[in-house]
C-alpha cells in the first residue's frame, strides 16, 4: 500500500481530515477514513487505556499496517462495565419508540457511509471488496433498521407477559463478519433495552471503532455502547466481570466450552454461536448448475471463513463425477487475490495463524489419501492468500471430513439413499447449518426435520436475513440470533 498521500482523486473530506488510507488506482479507491491510532470507547468518549499499550493491527491483503488498537486490561474493561451499569437506568426507561429512533439513526448514518465502512473491512479483514459493499454493511444496516422497528413493539413478543431488558450484556465477536457480527449483537441489545461492553476480534478491531463515530453522530447517550479492543484476555475479562447480565459470545467451539464451564452457576444467561461442518446435500434431481453455484458459494463465499459454511459437499453417487467435472471447471473461473479488487471472488485468509491452520488441514488431507484440486491461480506475494480447494474421495474419518477448516476448502463425500445423507451429515459434533438440493419438496421437508441443523437451506445456500433466526445444536452452541427468537434471548419474562 503506498504512502498516504494526497491526490487529485481524493475528495475533499479526507484532505481535510487527513489520516486516511489510499490505495492503488485500479481497485476500489473510497477512502476508509482509518485513523492512526484508536483508544478505547468508554462513555461515549475515547479513552487511553491504563496501560498505555497498543497493538498493530495489520491487512492481510499485503501485511502492511493500518493502525495502533487500544490493548484493554481488566481495569478497562471495569470502566466500560462500570459507564454500561450506570447508562442502564435511563436507557432502560426510555420511551421505547425513543430507544427505536436512535437505531434507526445508526441504521441511517452506516448506510451513508456504507462504501467508507465496506473499504475499512475489507482492508482490515481480506474480504473481498465486492462482499463487504454488498453483504457486510447493508446486511449490518439491515439488522439496525429491524431491530429499529421492534424497540416500540417489544409486548408482542410475549403477549400476556412483561419484556424487561436484562442489564448489562457482554459481548465478544469473531474476526470473519466484524462489522455484520457487531450488528447482530449491538442492535437486538439496545432494542430491548440492555447496555453493552463490546470486544472485537483482535485481527479485525476498525470497524467496530469506526462504529463508535457513528454512535458519536447518532447522540447515543454515554454508556450504553462501550467498546473494548485487545486479545484474548480482554475478552475473558468482559465475559467474567460480575456486572454482566447475558454473555453473548461467537467464535470457535473450545473458547465457546471455556465460556460455559466459567460462567456455570453464575445466573448469567449464555448464548454460544460457535463452529460448524455443514453437510451440502446435492440428489440426482437436483438443478445441477444451480446446485454448483450453491456449492461454490458455499464454501467460498469470505474465504471459507464462515460458521456455516458448506463445507462438506455429500453428492449422490450416481451425479458425483458429473458434479466434480462441473466444479473444477468453475474453481478455474474463481478470481482470488487483491481483495480489494471489485471483480476478486475469494480474497485474504485473516490471518497468518488462519492461514497456518488451513495449510495443517490441507496437507493431513493429502496424507490421509484424499485426492486435491486447485485452481491454478498465482497468488500475490505479500499477504495470507490460500488458493481455493476440492478434495474429493474423502471418507468420513479423514480430519478434513470432521473439523471445521474455516478456510477455501471443500471436502467431497458421497452417498446412495437419503438415508445414508441424513446419517452422514448428522455424523458430527456439530449441528449448525446444512443445504439440500433436490427437485421433490416432500423430501425437502423430509430431512429438514431429521438434519440436526438450526438452519437449513433448500435449493440455495448462505441466505441470511434479520427476521431469520440463526443458531446451532450440539457443539455449534444455543441461543438464537435474529427474528423474534434472537429478540427473547435479550430479555426476561415477567
Ligand atoms: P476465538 O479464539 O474463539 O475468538 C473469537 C473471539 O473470542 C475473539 O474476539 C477472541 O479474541 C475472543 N476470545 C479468545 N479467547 C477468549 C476467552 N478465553 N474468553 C473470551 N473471549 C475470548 O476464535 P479464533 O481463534 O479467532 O478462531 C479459531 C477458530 O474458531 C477458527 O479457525 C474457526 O474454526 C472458529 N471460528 C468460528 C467462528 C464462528 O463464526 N462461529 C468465528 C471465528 C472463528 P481475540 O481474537 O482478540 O483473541
Ligand atoms: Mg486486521
Amino acid at each position: 500500500m503506498p504512502a498516504k498521500k494526497a491526490t487529485s482523486r481524493q475528495p475533499a473530506r479526507e484532505l481535510l481530515f487527513g489520516n486516511l488510507w489510499e490505495y492503488d488506482p485500479a481497485p476500489e479507491s473510497a477512502p476508509a477514513f482509518i485513523d492512526a491510532k484508536y483508544n478505547l470507547f468508554i462513555n461515549g468518549k475515547w479513552t487511553t487505556p491504563k496501560s498505555r499499550k497498543h497493538f498493530d493491527s495489520i491487512s492481510p491483503r499485503n501485511e502492511e499496517k493500518l493502525s495502533e488498537i487500544a490493548h484493554a486490561g481488566l481495569s478497562d474493561v471495569d470502566a466500560a462495565y462500570q459507564a454500561a451499569s450506570k447508562a442502564f437506568t435511563s436507557w432502560s426507561k426510555l420511551p421505547p419508540a425513543d430507544r427505536g429512533k436512535y437505531l434507526f439513526r445508526i441504521a441511517r448514518l452506516l448506510q451513508d457511509r456504507a462504501r467508507e465502512f465496506a473499504v475499512a473491512e475489507t482492508l482490515d479483514g481480506g474480504k473481498p471488496i465486492k462482499e463487504s459493499r454488498d453483504f457486510d454493511v447493508p446486511m449490518a444496516a439491515a439488522h439496525f433498521f429491524y431491530h429499529a422497528g421492534w424497540a416500540d413493539k417489544l409486548p408482542y413478543l410475549a403477549p400476556g407477559r412483561r419484556v424487561e431488558p436484562l442489564g448489562v450484556v457482554g459481548q465478544v465477536i469473531p474476526w470473519n463478519f466484524p462489522l455484520l457480527m457487531l450488528a447482530w449483537k449491538i442492535a437486538p441489545a439496545l432494542a430491548a433495552g440492555n447496555t453493552v461492553v463490546l470486544k472485537p476480534a483482535e485481527t479485525t478491531s476498525i470497524t467496530a471503532l469506526k462504529f463508535a463515530s457513528i454512535l458519536q453522530e447518532a447522540d447515543l447517550p454515554p454508556g450504553v455502547v462501550n467498546i473494548v479492543t485487545g486479545a484474548r484476555e480482554t475478552g475473558a475479562a468482559v465475559v467474567t466481570h460480575p456486572l454482566a447480565a447475558k454473555i453473548a459470545f461467537t467464535g470457535s467451539t473450545a473458547v465457546g466450552k471455556w465460556i460455559q464451564h466459567t460462567l456455570a452457576g453464575s445466573g448469567k444467561k449464555l448464548t454460544l454461536e460457535l463452529g460448524g461442518k455443514a453437510a451440502n446435500i446435492i440428489f440426482d434431481d437436483a438443478p445441477l448448475d444451480q446446485a454448483v453455484e450453491g456449492i461454490i458459494n458455499g464454501i467460498f463465499f469470505n474465504q471459507g471463513h464462515v460458521c456455516c459454511a458448506g463445507s462438506r459437499l455429500l453428492v449422490q453417487e450416481s451425479i458425483a463425477e458429473t458434479v466434480l467435472a462441473k466444479l473444477k471447471v468453475r474453481l478455474k473461473s474463481l478470481r482470488t487475490g487483491d481483495p480489494m479488487d471489485k471483480n476478486t471472488d475469494v480474497g485474504a485468509i485473516n490471518s497468518k495463524p488462519q492461514l497456518d491452520k488451513i495449510r495443517a488441514l490441507v496437507q493431513s488431507g493429502i496424507d490421509d489419501g484424499a485426492e486435491i484440486h486447485q485452481a491454478p491461480w498465482s497468488l500475490p506475494n505479500k499477504g495470507f492468500y490460500f488458493a481455493p480447494t476440492l478434495f474429493s474421495g474423502v471418507t468420513m474419518s479423514q480430519r478434513i471430513a470432521q473439523e471445521e477448516i474455516f478456510g477455501p476448502v471443500l471436502s467431497i463425500l458421497t452417498f446412495r439413499t437419503p438415508e445414508e445423507a441424513v446419517e452422514k451429515a448428522n455424523n458430527t459434533p456439530y449441528g449448525l447449518s446444512a443445504g439440500i438440493w433436490t427437485d421433490k419438496g416432500s423430501r425437502i421437508l423430509k430431512m429438514a426435520t431429521e438434519l440436526k441443523a438450526g438452519v437449513v437451506w433448500a435449493n440455495t445456500y448462505n441466505k441470511f436475513d434479520p427476521t431469520s433466526p440463526f443458531g446451532g445444536f450440539k457443539e455449534s452452541g444455543f441461543g438464537r440470533e435474529g427474528g423474534k427468537q434472537g429478540l427473547l434471548d435479550y430479555t426476561t419474562l415477567a
